[in-house]
């Protein structure tokens, strides 16, 4: 490759990090909470903990599944089933999070980062046997004791009533003050699109539910931009079916697909028969990837050529309901 290129890349920030790029994976709220931490100290906060991440040579041997989320209060990333993070607390501090649960302890803004830091490496340290903290047993116990043995000074702990998260939300594409959310179906954009949307210049954040959040649009600028956003394959309308309906990659990029699966969920997008809020996850096959960490109705291609649909809980594994039933001929 020409090594201008790859300077250029490196200059952007793009390429990864030769050993800690799999713990990288920090989800932050991307719309602004009224009675949380501003857009700039969070973003500070992202920079200043993926540094600290990356300063310990223990945590480069986390699985890349491995999830962070900081959660200013709205109720929303905190849901996404992190193995560590933190929700921002209506009196400024921010309760922890320990494989996707709250735990009573708090800290003030100044000390999240180097708590946060210390969790993942005792998360690192802990005999792991899995992927994800929540399936590993005695793990959120044993990082609850150290974080309570070596950090005593900087966390409060709260009683057992006031642990809690905030009630659930998760933005659909629509207008809020000056930020404009598109919804991107499955999450795909070309590169021409992504060009384009460079190109308006707007700060931008893509979202882990499929959508872009695009700032500081003002009053005068918003038809054109969502004008644009449409023709780029985008919709900023909250009751469009992109919203609630994802898939995995599917046939043809995956060779253990059963069905074109996005094609499907295409189809099932422009049906009149579908009910905007109804949650559908089409898979190829059972290993279920990207199903949404909310309950929803999974609909699984099988090698008979049906669909099998059944409820599933947000875990993406366990059924509400026991069996399922046969949709249509694939
Ligand atoms: S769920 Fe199966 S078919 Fe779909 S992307 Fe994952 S491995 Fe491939």
């Amino acid at each position: 490759m020409h090594q201008g290129l790859i300077a250029d890349i490196a200059a952007a920030g793009l390429l990864p990090h030769p050993t800690h790029d799999s713990v990288r994976t920090i989800l932050v709220s991307p719309l602004h909470h009224s009675e949380g931490p501003s857009a700039d100290s969070l973003a500070r906060l992202v920079d200043e903990l993926d540094q600290a991440l990356c300063a310990c040579p223990a945590v480069a041997d986390l699985s890349g599944r491995t999830i962070i989320a900081l959660d200013n209060g709205s109720g929303d990333v905190c849901y996404e089933r992190p193995d560590l993070g933190a929700v921002a607390q209506p009196n400024g501090s921010w309760m922890i999070l320990l494989a996707a649960a709250p735990t009573p302890l708090t800290c003030a803004q100044n000390h999240l980062v180097e708590i946060l830091a210390a969790a993942a490496q005792y998360y690192a340290e802990f005999p792991r046997q899995q992927w994800r903290m929540v399936d590993e047993e005695q793990c959120r116990e044993t990082i609850l004791m150290q974080l309570r043995e070596h950090y005593s000074r900087q966390l409060t702990e709260l009683k057992d009533a006031d642990v809690s998260l905030p009630p659930r939300f998760q933005p659909t594409a629509g207008i809020t003050a000056d930020t404009v959310v598109a919804t991107i179906p499955f999450g795909r954009m070309t590169a021409e699109a992504a060009q384009e949307l460079a190109g308006f210049g707007y700060s931008v954040r893509f979202t882990p539910w499929h959508s872009v959040a695009i700032y500081g649009v003002s009053a005068a600028a918003r038809d054109d931009l969502c004008t644009a956003l449409t023709r780029l394959g985008m919709s900023v309308d909250p009751r469009h079916p992109a919203n609630w309906i994802s898939a995995c990659g599917g046939q043809p990029g995956c060779r253990r697909a059963h069905a074109d699966v996005r094609g499907d969920a295409w189809q099932q997008m422009h049906s009149s028969d579908y009910q905007p809020g109804v949650r559908i996850h089409y898979v190829g096959c059972a290993r279920r990837c990207g199903h949404p960490n909310a309950q929803h109705w999974e609909r699984l291609a099988t090698a008979q050529g049906e669909y099998v649909e059944t409820l599933m809980d947000a875990d993406g594994r366990t059924p509400v309901t026991s069996g399922g039933h046969q949709l249509h001929e694939l």
